[in-house]
């Protein structure tokens, strides 16, 4: 059903794209579910991990096996998504 590259820009974490599902949601600080973020970018209220947007698309290219993409497709979408998203715009 879910078209991986096709983006609903509602529902995908606002730091890596990830489509957001009700069990990938990260965590507020006072233990609420976040309607942005995934849980493997936000844990109670903080970013996991203190990356710049070139850090985050690297990373999400390391992802591209898992997602069943290649490393090209991987960095591609994330270059021309991730700047979009809540966490990067500046
Ligand atoms: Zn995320």
């Amino acid at each position: 059903m879910i078209e991986e590259l096709n983006i609903n820009e509602e529902n995908i974490c606002q730091s890596c794209a990830m489509p957001l599902t009700n069990d990938a949601l990260g965590t507020n600080a006072d233990g609420t579910l976040s309607n942005y973020y995934c849980k493997y970018c936000f844990e109670n209220g903080n970013f996991i991990e203190n990356l710049t947007l070139e850090e985050a698309i690297l990373s999400i290219g390391n992802m591209a096996e898992e997602a069943g993409v290649t490393r090209e497709e991987a960095i591609g979408f994330a270059s021309r998504h991730l700047p979009d998203l809540m966490r990067w715009k500046k």
